[in-house]
């Protein structure tokens, strides 16, 4: 039987039977896959510690019937441990949205980059408008791309003084557009301007970004449209968590 030699970041894992766990490991080669840790309940277990929520391990896989079979495990890092309750909800927050918008064994090395990295800066208990990016960044890599230097409707020039955005077509609508769709977002040019920042800055940056209030809520706001809106007509079906 093959064996594999994979690093992964546990999303989530579940008891399985007597004493076996299933894990869901993102990997950056395999993408997301499913694995059985026989026996890791047992207090002697040699998997056991080694396979938390939200470490980073590296394993060896044999392949299985329906799981990857979990042979041995190493933590490289643990992004979980003696760390405050929202430092968890974050971590929680990104390992759930990575579970829903990656499908299932699909190579997926970007994402994977950009979660470990995202995974790394909160860590370092920076915050900032990480997450705000994680989701935009998100979205960009599973083949969103909005249109925010001309009009996503008629391709017109934006204006400052009346800008907005559209889950439904796409992108920033011109004062004309945003007139008659009644289904956008309005938002301040500083939004917009960090939103294009979003785009390409890599994620250690907006760790180090505090917007003021207003451009916070619409960011939320924003990002939060558009992913209803690509999770909603995706194939994927939606996870209960
Ligand atoms: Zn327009």
């Amino acid at each position: 039987m093959a064996t594999i030699k994979t690093t992964g970041i546990v999303l989530r894992r579940r008891n399985y039977g007597e004493a076996d766990r299933i894990l869901d490991i993102f990997t950056p080669g395999l993408g997301k896959i499913s694995a059985i840790a026989k026996g890791s309940r047992r207090p002697k277990s040699r998997l056991a510690g080694h396979i938390e929520q939200f470490s980073l391990t590296n394993f060896l896989l044999a392949e299985g019937r329906i799981w990857y079979i979990v042979t041995s495990a190493e933590t490289e890092e643990h992004f979980g441990l003696d760390q405050s309750l929202e430092f968890i909800e974050s971590v929680s927050y990104l390992t759930r949205l990575t579970d829903r918008f990656v499908p299932r064994e699909e190579q997926s090395a970007e994402i994977y980059n950009l979660l470990l990295s995202s995974l790394r800066q909160l860590s370092g208990g920076k915050v900032g408008l990480l997450l705000r990016q994680f989701e935009w960044q998100l979205m960009l890599k599973v083949g969103f791309q909005p249109e925010l230097r001309f009009c996503s409707h008629c391709s017109g020039q934006l204006d400052s003084t009346a800008l907005g955005l559209c889950p439904t077509t796409g992108g920033a609508l011109c004062p004309v557009c945003l007139r008659a769709e009644p289904i956008h977002v309005p938002i301040q040019p500083n939004t917009l301007k960090i939103l294009r920042l979003f785009e390409r800055a890599p994620i250690q940056l907006s760790a180090k970004i505090q917007g003021n209030q207003t451009v916070n809520q619409e960011l939320e706001r924003v990002t939060k449209a558009f992913m209803e809106s690509i999770l909603e007509s995706s194939v994927e079906p939606k996870l209960v968590h």
